[in-house]
């Protein structure tokens, strides 16, 4: 069959992974002229119902991006994470004095160590996985296959499309199917395949690593909640910080629930980084928090009796040298999976899909009466989008670590050393700002101005 591209052809992209960052990149792409199809492995998009929270900068990214993202979020039951009511309507972040270091002879209470001020709505949390849905809902019918999970890609050369190979993820290899397309994006997450093919499977970069933190991450009815933790605090997020763990809570699902992650140290190995997520019991969390005050200790108490251990990954150790190669391109953790301790991942990942989105229009606009420039543009384009967006995110990356040692010191335990623990804030105010005030109209400037110097006789 002869698959060189007809120049009437439109402008045809893969996305491999159907998670937030391949799903809001799909309707990105969608609405500038692009035509696309996702695999995406899974049976569907209940993935696990833990919360997920996006700044308010992430949120203006996601509409410029298209404005029924952040309605497909707000459908989803997000919420802000404080809520102050008229009294005061921004979020903050809190961070709480989470280790018991109270004397006998005084009552205890929590002590709140600093508020850093993210604005009106400055985060919104929801449920993952409604969040997903809600998203489904703006792809067209036909655009997401399920359980399809790309094995391997092709180039055949220039006149030739990319050849892409899937295992079905119920069936065995017997069963594979053959797909052609032009360029692929991978969005399939820490464990990127299409960044394996691209970078080669022995390339340090290919796997990420363990960063030695677990996070054991629930979701507890509001109620419950409160129970442990007073209506405040139960009803705003708080970061309980101490030796060697923390614990992060906000609210979702229209304040019907809270979002519970303990992250723990592991100064262990984990033993199969296939498999980095396991069954881990509330017993468990309960002995990584010795010595915690009675509210976390209350709190933990609300946990099932069982619940998901995730083994952190990242990309810290050996950060991914290029965006792109060929006609293979990378976005969200694909490119540079983070620890969570900014709680910026998928921010960071929505302003990828701002930049590619930008690029991709840019190449549908120069292409449409000139179609034999299309394979220069687009490299162009991802060129550009390795250019931009790179050194950034993988400062995300390093800044998380960074975070989660302040989070985690072993001072927070030891009285004589409070003070200078305390001077931690200071640095987690100016990483937080960073993330939290980007200048996406600079981003998108430096982008159109990037690919047309590129594009330039
Ligand atoms: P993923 O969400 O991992 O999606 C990848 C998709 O690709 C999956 O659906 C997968 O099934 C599919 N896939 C994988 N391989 C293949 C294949 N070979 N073929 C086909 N499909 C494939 N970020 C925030 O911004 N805010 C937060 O509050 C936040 N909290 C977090 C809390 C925790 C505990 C953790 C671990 C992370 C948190 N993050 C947060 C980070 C955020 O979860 C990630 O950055 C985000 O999910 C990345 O999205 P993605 O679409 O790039 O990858």
């Amino acid at each position: 069959m002869d698959t060189s591209n007809s120049p009437t052809e439109p402008l045809e992209v893969v996305i491999v992974g159907g998670g937030i960052i391949g799903l809001v990149l799909t309707v990105g792409l969608l609405r500038v002229g692009v035509k696309v199809k996702v695999y995406e492995q899974a049976q569907g998009f209940r993935e696990i119902g833990a919360g997920i929270a996006f700044t308010a900068n992430a949120i203006r990214c996601m509409s410029l991006i298209d404005p029924a993202i952040p309605t497909a979020l707000r459908s989803s039951g997000s919420v802000a994470t404080s809520n102050g009511g008229e009294e005061d309507p921004n979020d903050y972040l809190r961070w709480i004095d989470g280790y018991d270091r109270q004397r006998e002879d005084e009552p205890y209470q929590q002590r709140l160590l600093y508020k850093l001020d993210a604005g009106y709505k400055g985060f919104e949390g929801c449920r993952r996985d409604q969040f997903l849905e809600a998203l489904v809902k703006i792809v067209p019918p036909g655009v997401i296959e399920l359980r399809k999970r790309l094995e391997t890609i092709e180039d055949r050369g220039k006149d030739k499309k990319l050849l892409l190979k899937f295992r079905d993820g119920t069936t065995t290899e017997a069963d594979a199917g053959e797909l052609m397309w032009e360029e692929v994006i991978g969005c399939d997450g820490v464990k990127s395949r299409v960044r394996q093919v691209l970078l080669g499977e022995d390339h340090a970069a290919s796997h990420p690593r363990y960063t030695h933190c677990v996070a054991y991450r629930t979701l507890i009815p509001m109620a419950k909640a409160i129970e442990a933790l007073g209506p405040y605090k139960a009803m705003n997020q708080h970061n309980h910080v101490g030796p060697n763990a923390n614990l992060l809570h906000y609210p979702v699902a229209n304040n019907t629930m809270i979002n519970a992650v303990a992250f723990v140290r592991d100064p262990n190995e984990w033993p199969d980084d296939k498999q980095t997520v396991a069954q881990g019991t509330r017993d468990d969390v309960k002995a990584a928090f010795p010595g915690w005050c009675p509210a976390v200790q209350d709190l933990i108490d609300r946990f099932p009796d069982t619940l998901s251990k995730w083994a952190i990954f990242d990309l810290w150790d050996y950060p991914v040298p290029r965006y792109n190669g060929g006609r293979l391109c990378l976005a969200g953790d694909a490119a540079h999976a983070t620890s969570p301790h900014h709680g910026a991942g998928a921010c960071v990942g929505v302003e990828d899909a701002l930049c590619l989105s930008t690029l991709m229009q840019e190449v549908v606009t120069e292409t449409r009466g000139n179609p034999e420039v299309k394979e220069q543009a687009l490299r162009a384009a991802f060129t550009t989008y390795d250019a931009i967006r790179r050194t950034r995110s993988q400062w995300v990356v390093n800044s998380s670590r960074r975070v989660c040692n302040l989070h985690q010191q072993r001072e927070w335990a030891d009285s004589s050393k409070l003070v200078r623990a305390e001077t931690c804030f200071e640095e987690i105010k100016d990483r937080s700002l960073k993330i939290w005030h980007f200048n996406y109209d600079a981003m998108l400037n430096e982008t159109r101005q990037g690919y047309k110097q590129k594009r330039a006789p």
